[in-house]
This record gives C-alpha cells, structure tokens and sequence, in this order.
C-alpha cells in the first residue's frame, strides 16, 4: 500500500472567516486545500466547521468531479449565544460592531471541547487548524498527532511581520507618516506607521495582541506550517522563513489552482450575484487583455462617496471593466450611489456586479488585463495565477505588506495611494483622479506591457509549481510523506 494512503482524515479546522481584523475568507482556501489533500494519493480529508458554514462546504464538495468519497464534513456547534453574540453569528460577515469583536473570539476558544470530541470520534492522524487556534497545538498534542497551522498570506507577510515584532522599528520613528525599514528582510522595504495594524503600530497588550503572541508561540511548537503560495514567487522569503527565523514549512500552492473546471471555478465561496455564462459571455465579447476587473475581497464596504469617486475613476480611464460593487453594511441604501447617467453611459464598457462575483473565472478569462485589488492574499494569488497585472488599493492587516511584494518585489503592480490601515465602518478617502491614473497605468503603455509581460511569466510558474514534478506538488508529497512517517514511528512508539 502506498505509504500517503495510510493518512486516515486529516481534519481541516475551519470557521469560515476566523479573524476579524484580517478578514481573511479562509473558507475557500481551505476547501481547495481539502481538495488538494484529497487528490495527492486520496488522502481522505475532514473538514470541522459550523451549521451556517457548512451548506457552501457540502456544496463545493457535491459539486467537484470525484470529491464525495474523498471529503467529509463535520458539523460542531458554534456558542454565539454562550459567548454573548447574536444566535446565528457564526463568522465575520456578521460582525457589524467592534464591541462584538472580543465575543467573537471568546466563541472561537469555546470550541476546544467540541474540537477534541470530533477527533476522537474522527480518528485522524493530523489536524491543520487557523493560526488563530492557538490551542490546537495542544489538543493535537493530546491525541498524538500533529498540528499543522495555516495562515492564509504570503510569506513575504509573515517575514515582514515576524521582524516587525522582532525588532520593533517603529518605536524609532518620529511621526506616523515617516517611513522605516522592516529590518532583516532580503529586500530593503520601508513602510509608515500608519500602514500598520493597532497591535504593531502601539507597544500595547491587549486580548487580540495575546491571541497573536499565543499563535506565534504555538507555531514554533507545532509541527510545521502550510503555506498558500509556491516557492518561485517569493524565494527569498520563503528560504528566510524557513532559514532565517526557523519554521518548518511547506509551500502548497497557488491552492486556487487546483479548481480547472468552470463549474469549480464559479464555485468558490458564496453564491454568485450573476450567471457565470452571462459572465464569460460578455467577456467573450472583448478583446484580450481590455477589461478591468475591479474587486474588494468579501467583506470590505465602501461608503456611498467612495463608490462614486471609483465609479467617476472608471468613466474617466476610458477602460471596459467588471465592478463588484459593494457598499457598507452601515451606508444608507440610497441606490444613488453613481454620477447621473454612469450605468446608461457605460453600459457597453461596463458590467457591474451588485454583490459576489465568479473571481477565479473572470480572472481566468483573456479578456481581463488588469485587477484592481485590495491585496488580500487569496486575491493577490489568484491575479498571480491568472498573469494580471494589478492596481494595489490595502485597507487592513497584512494586505500593505502584499502590496510591497506586488509592487516592489514582483514588479507587476501600480499603488492608488493607500496610506492607511483602515478602521472598522465604510471605506472611503481615495479620489478618483488617482483611480483613473493608476488604472491608466496599469492597462495602456509601454511599462504596463512590461509588467503584463512579468505578471505573465508568474503565471506559467504558478502552474508548473502545482503541476507533477512541480514545487509546490513536490512539498505536498513530501509533507504527506513526513505525515505518513509520524503515524508510523508513533505506532512503532506504542
Ligand atoms: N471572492 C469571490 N467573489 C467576490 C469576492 C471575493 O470569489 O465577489 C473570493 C476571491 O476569489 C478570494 C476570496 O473571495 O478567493 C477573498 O479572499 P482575499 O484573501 O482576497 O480577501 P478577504 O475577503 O479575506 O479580504
């Protein structure tokens, strides 16, 4: 028997989105995570989630050729009551308050013991938990098996933040707006204070600050870390991850990839606000590399002032584009969100998407040439996989480190100007000449060629990466393997 078949499930520990301040929808890559675990030598996979999350998890498994055998799910309740949260709040998406905030991870810490009794009802010969469950670390550890922790960015993030809070070199600046290295990185990288989250711009503790230190902590004790990206695109950070400040890793992905039919595609994550054949159809309609796709990731809102300066941006750049729109949750709901007459004038250049969008598969089509991004990484992936040139706009978290490594590192990106973290409530502040330029930039002219060139040749290196004989291909067999051996020698050990 092949050693990797003797990997009983290997439970994938999701809520959905677990953070709240990096509102990462870490639902979708764990699902594709599952679906590659599944299809690298039919390791049976179980993914631990909660009632509400667990119809698009049931769905996205129906839905892929082959994976019903190979992918189960198992249901925990989650204690929003308990934890004094509104019955039925399960994931970010439906925190509309910052004082909900410290609930929501009082719920998440809740459950352990639901987590320990899915495994020992499961089996399982591994756990691959959130970096935000600390804990998980040590219930595996309870059970003999090991943790692995997934964080959902780049590599270029988690070194860039791992020397933040090593060396803390924001303590020596004099104003929020002056920029300073991120010390020890292979690349010289400055950012401002105000690119910063709370918990790494102040020296202060708080519970989420402790929740970091704990995950950190955990993360040296764990067996390794499994990272959502391949080793090409950042090499020099993934060799200082590892080298450097000494954690075990293996780079899995892009995980998108592993999506190559269009029904897989259009299934990611929510159900979509438009048919995805109308989609291709109208973007069959265009010429390659002609259309802007403009998108937020799922949870960032704008203010209805922000929306018109975008849509004013647009007009005025003279590009054909696809405009997920979505405004704050907390915004009036005055439709009139746009300049007078912008939907009827643009209504041959220009599709909106009032709600969620079949990301991958727009991505995908040759008609896109170019993305505008808040650098979440899922995102910042996907415009890499699908060799689209991108313009950065990061609201929050490690999406201003993403931004770098688009920009300064990869060379396949053109800032709008984002100079701040943003807080809770409807984004707004970016003017629409400096929309309308960046996404000049991006699309027309000799650099942008340039870029479309770089953008294009990561893409070919994303796909060999997860293709057999590839890198990240390669790492997946090997932790598998290591994974195998762990079962083997703690058999041996008993
Ligand atoms: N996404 C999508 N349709 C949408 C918005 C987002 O399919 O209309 C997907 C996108 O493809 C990506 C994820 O949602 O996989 C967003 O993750 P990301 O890390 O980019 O940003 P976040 O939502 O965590 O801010």
């Amino acid at each position: 028997m092949d050693k990797s078949q003797k990997i009983n499930p290997v439970p994938f520990f999701s809520l959905g989105s677990s953070s709240t301040f990096l509102h990462n929808l870490h639902m979708i890559p764990t699902m594709d995570m599952a679906k590659l675990f599944a299809s690298h030598g039919g390791v049976k996979t179980t993914i631990i989630t909660t009632p509400l999350n667990a119809p698009i998890f049931a769905k996205a498994i129906q839905t892929t050729k082959n994976m019903s055998n190979h992918i189960a799910i198992s249901v925990i309740k989650f204690p929003a009551e308990e934890a004094g949260l509104p019955d039925g709040c399960e994931n970010v998406d439906q925190i509309h308050s910052e004082d909900m905030v410290p609930n929501f991870f009082k719920a998440t810490t809740m459950l352990q013991g639901p987590l320990e009794h899915a495994i020992e009802e499961g089996h399982p010969d591994c756990l691959v938990a959130d970096m935000f469950f600390p804990w998980a670390t040590d219930i595996a550890a309870k059970f003999n098996i090991p943790r692995l922790v997934f964080h959902g960015t780049s590599v270029f993030a988690l070194c860039a933040g791992e020397n933040m809070r090593l060396y803390k070199p924001q303590k020596n600046v004099s104003s929020d707006y002056e920029p300073f290295i991120v010390p020890n990185l292979p690349h010289e990288v400055k950012i401002t204070k105000m690119q910063l989250a709370d918990h790494d711009k102040e020296d202060i503790e708080t519970d989420f600050s402790k929740l970091l230190d704990k995950a950190i902590e955990t993360e040296m004790t764990s067996f390794g870390v499994v990272v959502n990206s391949f080793h090409e695109l950042e090499p020099a950070y993934a060799d200082h991850y590892r080298r450097v400040l000494g954690r075990k890793a293996w780079h899995i992905g892009p995980v998108s990839l592993c999506n190559r039919e269009v029904e897989d595609k259009a299934q990611r994550g929510k159900e979509t606000s438009i048919d995805k054949l109308a989609c291709l159809k109208w973007l069959d309609s265009k010429k390659p590399n002609s259309v802007i796709y403009v998108c937020f990731g799922s949870g960032a809102g704008f203010a209805t002032s922000q929306l018109y300066e975008i849509a004013m941006g647009l007009e005025a750049s003279g590009q054909e584009f696809i405009w997920v729109v979505r405004r704050a949750k907390n915004e009036d709901d005055n439709e009139n969100w746009s300049p007078e007459g912008f939907e009827e004038r643009t209504k041959d250049k220009g599709l909106i998407i009032r709600g969620w969008a079949p990301q991958v598969l727009i991505l995908d089509h040759d008609a896109v040439g170019g993305f505008v991004t808040h650098c979440g990484w899922n995102s910042t992936l996907e415009g890499v996989s699908a060799g689209v040139p991108m313009v950065t706009w990061p609201f929050f978290a490690d999406q201003f480190f993403n931004e770098k490594l688009v920009t300064e590192i990869l060379k396949i990106g053109v800032c709008v100007g984002s100079d701040q973290q943003w807080k809770r409530g409807a984004i707004d502040g970016v003017k629409s000449e400096a929309i309308e330029n960046a996404v000049k930039e991006i699309m027309v002219g000799e650099e942008a060629e340039e870029r479309r060139r770089r953008a294009r040749t990561l893409k070919e290196m994303a796909s060999k990466a997860v293709e057999e004989g590839g890198s990240s291909h390669t790492d997946l067999n090997a932790l598998i393997k290591e994974l195998s051996a762990y079962q083997v020698q703690e058999y041996m050990e008993t």
